[in-house]
């Protein structure tokens, strides 16, 4: 997919930009490709998708060499609807319909691994989100989300040092941290207002 950025650069095609809400609604599509294709194969008995898979297709060449639209036109108009959407979204099949991206990510819920940004030392100059490679806003998040690959380019490039980190702590205490804040705050209301 990094082919098909260097394309999009080289024909002036400006990447459309996705809503944070809508972004984070369509990246749930990767859990429910992984659904449908666990769903099948084991239904089926068999390895599923494999025959659909847009990289196979576009990278296996067998389109140039055995191409026979009565049997494959699903398989070819998958991966043209990859490529198609590729160009104008950046990194649209990693974002919202990869399968293994998905699985990685509920994976990466249960990793120790997590990017911090420190709001007091950044200057929200959102340099960190560049060279994201799955467009993550690390830039406006406290903690960054379980999609995070965990390559930490984003670290490198802050030039503000304390600002983005990477610390060693699974995503579920900070949901714990922060119920037991909350409990602690209403607990000191409810005794102010005694
Ligand atoms: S570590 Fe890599 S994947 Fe994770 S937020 Fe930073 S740049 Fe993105
Ligand atoms: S690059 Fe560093 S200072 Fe700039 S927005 Fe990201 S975390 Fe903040």
């Amino acid at each position: 997919m990094a082919l098909l950025n260097w394309v999009r650069g080289k024909l002036h095609i400006r990447a459309i930009q996705v809503p944070a809400r809508l972004d984070r609604v369509l990246r749930y599509g990767r859990y429910v490709l992984l659904t449908l294709i666990l769903f099948q194969t084991i239904a089926s008995v068999q390895l599923w998708f494999g025959n659909y898979d847009p990289y196979k297709t576009i990278f296996g060449l067998d389109w140039l060499f055995n191409f026979n639209l009565a049997t494959s036109w699903i398989t070819y108009l998958l991966a043209l609807i990859v490529l198609t959407a590729s160009l104008f979204v950046e990194r649209a099949w990693c974002r919202y319909a990869c399968p293994l991206g998905g699985a990685i990510s509920l994976l990466g819920k249960a990793s120790l691994l997590r990017i911090r940004r420190t709001e007091d030392a950044c200057k929200s100059c959102a340099i960190c989100d560049k060279p994201c490679p799955v467009k993550l806003n690390v830039s406006t998040a406290k903690t960054i989300s379980s999609d995070c690959i965990g390559c930490l380019a984003c670290v490198d490039s802050c030039p503000r040092p304390g600002a983005l980190e990477a610390t060693l702590a699974p995503v579920w205490l900070d949901s714990l941290r922060s119920r037991l804040h909350r409990t602690h705050t209403t607990a000191q209301e409810v005794s102010h207002a005694r």
